[in-house]
């Protein structure tokens, strides 16, 4: 989804985002209970009530999707994959994972995750509905009954085999383990994923010209959503397939251009940023080893009495996954949240000597290289 995601949690050592979609789908849905579920559902209840009772029941619905992702997140650690962030959006969540499942069993494992805990919750508010009495409050049966529906929702929308919603993934994981091999695998399920979202997307427009008009307008939303995310993957499986082998070293821009570790930032501005094409540049010190790099975003966050005071090394991002071994497969690269988050590495030797650097449009020109060849063969 566009737009940057905003903090708001720490789970488990796993940051929680939203999208600032999301607020204006608090609002929304708030308004659609407050205004008419409530009202019809608990006869005689006061329009602030109403509208309260719609807000807690969004917040539970996001914290039933929230659930939902930490079940992926949490199974997908246990096995060795590191969990980025999780960030909930316009129709759901997405729990971002740093690499894949090494094997169909983990995958299968991690794609059930999500739907099990849905399943639980949805179970939970089924028995609620059952178990309390009949003459208990019609407030009380109100929430319990839309919670119950929008959860029944999340898990049948989830197990659609639309790789790559979960339904997808375990589709995937069930061709992987049948071909052996995940490209052609990850290929088939995201062709059956935009299948089904075309499928979903004739459907809504069918049904604009019904009486349900405005379910017509999700379902073409989510099956827009299925079809771009499809395409995504399958992108993703011809990088791969494409760099399979193939390592930094191989495809780097050389030589990389450095900054002096005692430069300030000002020149740094006048005589690097402004000359070269480039949006970031490895900083070195007096023995020439990469101490991080300076981005141009860092530089603009600042204010302007802070670039003549502060030292460039003051300023550099110093993770240590921006740097790389020429060998390092590029595939690899791909899947380090440091490399997508700055867009860059540095290629260094076994002394952090720089060697050159490689970026995402290196990748994306060695990608178009190799479709040329492909073409001409
Ligand atoms: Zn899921």
């Amino acid at each position: 989804m566009p737009g940057r995601s905003i903090r708001i949690a720490r789970i488990a050592g796993i940051p929680v985002g939203v999208s600032p979609w999301w607020l204006l789908i608090v609002a929304l849905l708030t308004w659609v209970l407050g205004a008419e579920y409530f009202p019809q559902e608990v006869p005689g209840v006061s329009p602030l009530a109403a509208y309260a009772l719609g807000l807690a029941s969004v917040l539970l619905l996001f914290a039933s999707i929230l659930a939902h992702e930490l079940g992926h997140a949490l199974v997908a650690r246990a096995h060795g994959i590191a969990v980025e962030e999780i960030d909930l959006w316009l129709l759901g969540g997405v729990a971002k994972m740093s690499g894949e499942a090494k094997d169909p069993g983990v995958e299968l494992r991690y794609a059930l995750a999500g739907p099990a805990v849905s399943a639980v919750v949805t179970a939970c508010f089924a028995l609620l509905d059952v178990l309390l009495p009949e003459q208990s409050t019609a407030t009380g049966m109100a929430l319990i009954r839309y919670e119950l529906l929008i959860n029944g929702l999340i898990l049948g929308f989830n197990l659609i085999p639309a790789f790559p919603l979960d339904g997808g993934r375990v589709l995937r994981a069930l061709l992987w383990s049948r071909t052996g091999r995940i490209e052609r695998a990850t290929e088939l399920a995201a062709s059956v994923g935009r299948l089904c979202g075309f499928a979903l997307i004739a459907l809504g427009v069918l049904a604009l010209f019904s009486a349900y008009a405005l379910d017509g307008i999700w379902f073409a939303l989510i099956g827009y959503f299925i079809v771009t995310a499809a395409r995504q993957e399958m992108l993703g499986v011809e990088v791969r397939t494409a760099f399979g082998g193939v390592s930094a070293g191989e495809i780097m821009s050389r030589p990389a251009i450095v900054i002096p570790a005692g430069e300030d930032a000002q020149h740094a501005l006048r005589d690097y940023f402004s000359r070269f094409r480039y949006s970031s540049f490895p900083v070195v010190d007096e023995s020439d080893r990469v101490l991080g790099l300076l981005t141009m975003q860092r530089l603009e966050s600042l204010p302007a009495r802070a670039l003549e005071e502060m030292k460039l090394t003051e300023l550099i991002d110093r993770d240590p996954a921006l740097l790389t071994g020429p060998e390092t497969d590029v595939t690899a690269l791909l899947s380090r949240p440091a490399f997508r988050r700055v867009g860059r590495a540095v290629v260094v030797d076994e002394r952090s000597a720089p060697l050159g650097l490689v970026s995402v449009t290196d990748i994306e020109r060695a990608l178009r290289a190799q479709r040329v060849r492909a073409s001409a063969s």
